[in-house]
């Protein structure tokens, strides 16, 4: 699982990592404190494993006439793709790293 990027001993939570790629996008360690924000790369992963499989199947794959039905599904899809971020996604530090 990800490790903090600034001690490199704690590592995050699924749950919290999960909740991060949703809404924040910054974890805070809580063995030093520090936070970490997820790299451009790995926000590109989160929309594709979640708003394009959604936007493929609302908008090409969908067997239902129901519309309702087909949002329902596609929502599904991507929550399911969601669960899987949190073992892929890489996190920085915040700060700038000297380059
Ligand atoms: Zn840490």
């Amino acid at each position: 699982m990800l490790k903090c990027p600034h001690c490199n001993a704690a590592s995050f939570k699924w749950s919290e990592i999960l909740k991060a790629n949703w809404m924040f996008s910054t974890l805070q360690c809580n063995n030093c404190g520090k936070k970490s924000k997820i790299t451009f790369f790995s926000r590109l992963i989160v929309v594709a494993l979640t708003i394009v499989p959604f936007l493929i199947f609302g908008l090409f794959l969908s067997p239902f006439d129901n519309v309702l039905g087909t949002i329902f599904v596609a929502i599904l899809i991507a929550f399911t793709g969601s669960l899987l971020t949190p073992y892929i996604v890489k996190y920085k530090t915040e700060e700038n790293s000297a380059s």
